[in-house]
C-alpha cells in the first residue's frame, strides 16, 4: 500500500487503519470526524452522526476487501471493479461530510 500522512495528526497512515481523502489530503477516519464535529454547526450534528456511521461501514468494507487472498486471475478484474465501487461510495460520503 502507498504511504499516506494524515493532515490532522501528522502521523503516517498504517495498513489496516481507516482513512479517507478530502480536498486537504489524506486523513484518518477518526481525525476527520473529530475535525468535523468541531466545525459543523449544532443543527447539522445529527446529519454528521449518520454520515459518519455510513462512512465507517463503507471503510470497513473497503478494508475487508483488501483482506481477500488468492483471487483467481480471471476474477481479479471483477474484484478490482467491486473495490472501485466501494471506494467511490467512500468518496461520496466523505464529500457529504465535508460539505456539512
Ligand atoms: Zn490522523
Amino acid at each position: 500500500m502507498a504511504e499516506f500522512q494524515c493532515y490532522q495528526c501528522n502521523t503516517k497512515v498504517k495498513t489496516g487503519e481507516k482513512f479517507t481523502f478530502t480536498k486537504k489530503g489524506s486523513v484518518h477516519f477518526d481525525c476527520f470526524i473529530s475535525e468535523r464535529r468541531r466545525e459543523v454547526p449544532l443543527e447539522k450534528q445529527e446529519k454528521l452522526r449518520v454520515f459518519s456511521i455510513i462512512l465507517d461501514l463503507e471503510l470497513q468494507l473497503l478494508l475487508g476487501h483488501l483482506s481477500i487472498k488468492d483471487i483467481p486471475e480471471d476474477t481479479k478484474e471483477a474484484a478490482r471493479l467491486k473495490y472501485k465501487d466501494i471506494e467511490k461510495a467512500c468518496g461520496e460520503t466523505t464529500r457529504l461530510i465535508s460539505e456539512l
